[in-house]
């Protein structure tokens, strides 16, 4: 019998909390953010020894991990994203082509580089869905910004294939995915730029902070420039070819940096437990009639903390939700009015009402902008129609096969039940 009606719910004991990056910290960040505060040192550019420098340490794994020419430490997912933007020559009257599901950082990226975002629907892997990003270029069109959403590989091939085509610039959004692959290439390493968050809901932390990838030099050296408004005076060694201009300063500091880099030598293990935890999830429920999994377009590539599957339309997600969340195992629908989740983009505001930093510095008025973007709220119904009809497990790294089997078997009985 269902646990709302009386019946022994499968489980009783708690499920483990979500995943949260710093619950990983240990004497590893310790001893590196203690070795910061020793050095006396918490300016990466300080002295003439740039190479002793925890956030160039912090650059030179990602250039490792992710097999790229260059990497850029930066305070933020979000000036990463910009710094990327800017690196690429987005501005003014450029249109960036974004999903509607992600978290607004990425829109406000767009924005803060004075350009223009488009948003798109998601398909059934609640990323970018390749058709809605081809039908949405335009002579406008300069950029479009993937995102591996809860740590989803987008389908790269699709997304690569129609840039390519179109001539367009591609940055991906990894500040959801850090340490996923798609077709055994590190996410971060497909697109002209790859833009990572160290922010404390992310796969890592550094407290807060972010990260650009490239193989461009020019990208590289001007997202450099921008991080920076005196760049030049550090003695840090640039492409030459490229004019200096104004930036902001968007440094990682020292500290940030070591606690970066001390959480970023952790992410496969972490990642290697989230994937067998969820495959064996994935396995145990497949075949269940009633649900219909989330498609991965690489499921070994998966970071793998979040579990999702549909049901046939809202009210049953909702119910279904319920009847599981009473036999122990928490979970929600995604999109349900009640929470203005910063993920879905009917809740963006600034962006459906057009509203810049003030009225004479609006990305949508600029005389450079010749285009016609439209927003509502009803502008992605496929978008709002899955993420209303979705259930959401966060997993935790320390789950045991035990508390999977009792995921899969609550599962089982909730929908049994709609059968
Ligand atoms: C968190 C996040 C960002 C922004 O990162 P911050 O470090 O918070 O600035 C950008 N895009 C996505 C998809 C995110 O989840």
């Amino acid at each position: 019998m269902l646990a709302v009606k009386g019946g022994n719910p499968v489980r009783t004991k708690p499920w483990a909390p979500e995943f949260i990056s710093s619950e990983e910290f240990d004497d590893l960040e310790k001893e590196y953010v203690l070795k910061v505060l020793e050095k006396k040192r918490v300016f990466r550019f300080y002295s003439n020894k740039l190479a002793d420098s925890e956030a160039a340490r912090l650059e030179k794994l990602y250039r490792e991990r992710i097999s790229s020419k260059y990497a850029l430490a930066v305070n933020s997912g979000t000036s990463a994203l910009v710094s990327a933007l800017v690196g690429a020559n987005i501005g003014p009257g450029d249109e960036v082509i974004i999903p509607a599901y992600t978290y607004i950082a990425t829109a406000a990226a767009v924005l803060i580089a004075r350009a223009v975002p488009v948003i798109v629907e998601v398909d059934d892997t609640l990323t970018m869905d390749p058709q809605a990003f081809e039908a949405a270029i335009n002579e406008h069109t300069k950029a479009v910004i993937p995102v591996h959403m809860k740590g989803i590989p987008c389908d790269m091939d699709k997304i690569l294939d129609i840039s390519t085509k179109h001539d367009l610039i591609v940055i991906e959004d990894v500040a959801q995915a850090n340490g996923g692959f798609y077709k055994g290439k590190p996410l971060g390493s497909f697109g002209h730029a790859g833009c990572f968050s160290f922010q404390q809901y992310k796969v890592i932390t550094s407290g807060e902070g972010g990260l650009v990838t490239t193989n461009d030099d020019v990208i590289y050296t001007r997202a450099s420039i921008y991080h920076d408004s005196a760049l030049s005076y550090w003695g840090a060694k640039l492409f030459e070819n490229v004019d200096s201009f104004p930036g902001e300063n968007y440094r990682m500091s020292e500290i940030n940096a070591a606690l970066g880099l001390a959480q970023s030598q952790k992410i496969d293990s972490i990642v290697t437990k989230l994937r067998q935890i969820k495959r064996t999830i994935v396995d145990g429920i497949k075949s269940i009639p009633h649900i219909q999994l989330q498609r991965v377009p690489d499921p070994d590539g998966d970071v793998s903390y979040s579990l999702i599957f549909y049901l046939a339309n809202t009210d049953e997600a909702k119910e279904f939700s319920e009847l599981l969340n009473a036999e122990g195992i928490p979970n929600g629908t995604i999109y349900n009015n009640g929470i203005a989740d910063r993920h879905i983009y009917v809740n963006w505001d600034y962006v459906l009402d057009k509203r810049g930093a003030s009225d004479k510095d609006n990305p949508w008025n600029c005389e450079s902008y010749k285009g016609n973007v439209q927003y509502s709220k009803d502008m992605c119904p496929n978008t709002l129609d899955l993420l209303s009809r979705s259930i959401s497990i966060s997993l935790h790294q320390n789950l045991t096969e035990e508390d999977c089997q009792d995921a899969i078997d609550a599962i089982r009985k909730v929908a049994n039940h709609f059968n």
